[in-house]
């Protein structure tokens, strides 16, 4: 697709990175049966080609209209269109593009900017959130019901905390709201490494990872945020920590991208490529032979469902371990549909967008109860706190899963013991 960047963006790196992404796409439509919201809505500017079609306009100087935004605006982000492209359009640079584009020439009204201002700062600062948190979960029989779904009731899972030391260690990300709504994931990860001979150490001084700032444009915040972290992991790094190890997928994604990120911040630049290039999924660094040799059997264990966040599958392009990992720890996998769906947490999406979300997620739930598992696992706390909140089946993150496997065979056990 052919854009010429109007005059103000033309001879900017800007424009020429917007020209460059549009010119892969080559009108095929390969991308729209694996759209989210096209599958629901049906229209096409609610597909991947009608949103470049529009930001395809904005780059070529069309004013912001209030039609355009709501599309832009509808887009998950969870780059399945990627996947499905056969042109290899980066279409998740795009849409950050566009939504940039379309909020300097149309800025939001100012209770909207407030608005999302206020969710960057309560999800993006750990103690602010999980104060919030604990306040909500006093109160929460006292709530309406639909504010009620969305505060889980505070965890009772025990975190056994690892005290051998090893040689090996990596430095585990805590991210901003799972240590305040599900304590136990980090600590399952920290206990599952400890039995492969791992340590784990926390990124001392670890902000938010900026991915919500990031797709809420407010992107100097999220910049401000990868820089610290840089500075962070780097710290880690020369500790003697091995990898920068995370247990949300959605957080491990934005710091693989640090180096794209900041590839223009001189001062930041090589350290950010480093910072990316030693960042993996917990998936990534435990091995099913690994599980094997902790004394782990395959078997008819419980049945799980595997949800793959789009972050994991889409982002990180981490297809098949989970599954792998669940199966060598004793799970029985079920059949599942509609795989590559996204299931409408995607951020702040559920709030912003509620209706779409929802509908979302009363197809991911149908799709994953299709083999009547007894849990489902995943791999992102926004996607397990979304679908437990309606679940008919208790959801966990999928190292929990592993932990429990782990812990049976000391007797301590969680949620199968
Ligand atoms: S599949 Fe790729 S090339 Fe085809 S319309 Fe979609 S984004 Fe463009
Ligand atoms: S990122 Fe997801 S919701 Fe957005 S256009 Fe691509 S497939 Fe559709």
């Amino acid at each position: 697709m052919f854009a010429q960047p109007a005059a103000g963006l033309e001879g900017t790196e800007r424009g020429s990175e917007a020209q460059a992404l549009l010119r892969n796409c080559v009108h095929c439509g390969f991308c729209l049966p694996a759209c989210p919201t096209y599958r629901i809505t049906g229209n096409e500017l609610d597909s991947p080609r009608g949103r470049i079609y529009l930001i395809k306009q904005l780059v070529e100087g069309a004013p912001a209209s209030v039609t355009t935004r709501n599309h832009l605006d509808r887009c998950l982000t969870c780059r399945a269109c990627e996947r499905a492209c056969p042109s290899g359009v980066e279409y998740g640079r795009l849409i950050d593009l566009g939504r940039e584009l379309a909020d300097e020439r149309a800025p939001r009204t100012l209770p909207q900017r407030t608005l999302r201002r206020a969710y960057v700062e309560l999800f993006s600062r750990p103690r602010l959130f999980t104060a919030a948190l604990r306040a909500g979960q006093a109160l929460r029989d006292w709530l309406p019901a639909g504010l009620r779904a969305r505060i889980p009731p505070r965890t009772s899972l025990p975190p056994h905390a690892p005290s051998t030391r090893h040689a090996r260690r990596v430095a585990l990300l805590e991210g901003c709201v799972q240590p305040g709504l599900a304590p136990g994931i980090n600590a399952a990860a920290a206990r599952v490494l400890d039995h492969l001979g791992v340590s784990v150490d926390r990124v001392a001084g670890e902000q938010c990872c900026g991915a919500l700032g990031h797709h809420l444009s407010h992107t100097e915040r999220a910049l401000e945020q990868a820089r610290h972290n840089v500075d962070a992991c780097c710290a880690a790094l020369e500790g003697g920590a091995e990898a920068i190890v995370s247990s949300a997928s959605a957080c491990g994604l934005m710091v693989k991208d640090y180096g794209r990120l900041l590839a223009g911040d001189s001062a930041y630049a090589a350290r950010a490529r480093r910072v990316s290039a030693t960042t993996r999924d917990v998936s990534e660094v435990i091995e099913p032979a690994d599980l094997e040799r902790a004394g782990l059997t395959r078997g008819t264990g419980p049945r799980v469902a595997w949800q793959a966040p789009c972050t994991l599958q889409h982002g990180q392009r981490i297809v098949g371990r989970v599954e792998a990992l669940l199966e060598a720890a004793g799970y029985t996998l079920v059949p599942t549909r509609e795989t590559t769906l996204c299931c409408g947490s995607a951020g702040t999406y559920s709030i912003l967008q509620p209706e779409l979300s929802g509908e979302l997620r009363r197809r991911k739930l149908s799709a994953l109860s299709m083999g009547a598992p007894d849990a489902i696992a995943t791999a992102n706390i926004g996607c397990l706190e979304h679908l437990r909140a309606v679940s008919p089946v208790p959801v966990w993150h999928w190292i929990e899963l592993v932990a429990d496997a782990l812990d049976r065979q000391t007797e301590r056990g969680g949620p199968f013991k």
